[in-house]
């Protein structure tokens, strides 16, 4: 069994959460099952073993579950982007479109140091709306956004794309077509 295919026996789908005609992959079954956990986590770090990486910068939620493994098995810092208004610091703030209207997320203002090489983690990549985001924080900061890494991507929505146009190269374990 491969990894890709452990991983994606380890992740539920939930039909029609948050609304019909969704399919929601839901990740918790796989962060509840320990081997699979680890291997995901260790998947995700392998092109970067052995190599500096500064700062892990996690999406709030999910990605501050995967990004906290990353960082401490590359033994690098944790950033947390987080939605509007939970930050105690300084911040940076940028907006960006969902299905329906906007939403913004920020990061606080001093997290980053200019030139730092930053991995972006968060569990699954759909159109790359949030992740894209998410890399204009960072690149606005200095940051050098070396890689950005996914659980799950859902190829035929383009997220990839909108990244790798960033100058961001995409890791991810598991396609769901
Ligand atoms: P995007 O901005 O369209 O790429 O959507 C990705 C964001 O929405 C990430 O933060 C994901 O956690 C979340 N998301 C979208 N669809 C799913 C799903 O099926 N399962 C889990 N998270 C999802």
């Amino acid at each position: 069994e491969t990894v890709s295919e452990e991983l994606t026996a380890a992740i539920r789908t939930i039909v029609d959460y948050p609304k019909p005609g969704i399919l929601f992959r839901d990740i918790t079954t796989l962060l509840g099952n320990a081997r699979a956990f680890r291997r995901a986590v260790d998947a995700l770090v392998q092109p970067w073993a052995g190599s500096k990486v500064d700062q892990v910068a996690g999406i709030e939620a999910r990605g501050f579950i995967l990004g906290g493994a990353v960082a401490h098995q590359l033994s690098s810092g944790f950033v947390p982007i987080r939605k509007k208004g939970k930050l105690p610091h300084d911040t940076v703030r940028i907006a960006y479109s969902l299905e329906y209207g906007i939403d913004e997320m920020e990061m606080h203002k001093d997290a980053i140091r200019p030139g730092d090489k930053v991995i972006l983690v968060d569990d699954l990549i759909a159109t790359g709306g949030t992740a894209e985001a998410a890399t204009k924080l960072l690149q606005q900061m200095g940051a050098e956004v070396v890689s950005a890494c996914f659980i799950v991507d859902l190829p035929d929505l383009g997220g990839r794309a909108r990244l790798e146009a960033l100058g961001v190269p995409v890791r991810t374990l598991v396609d769901f077509p």
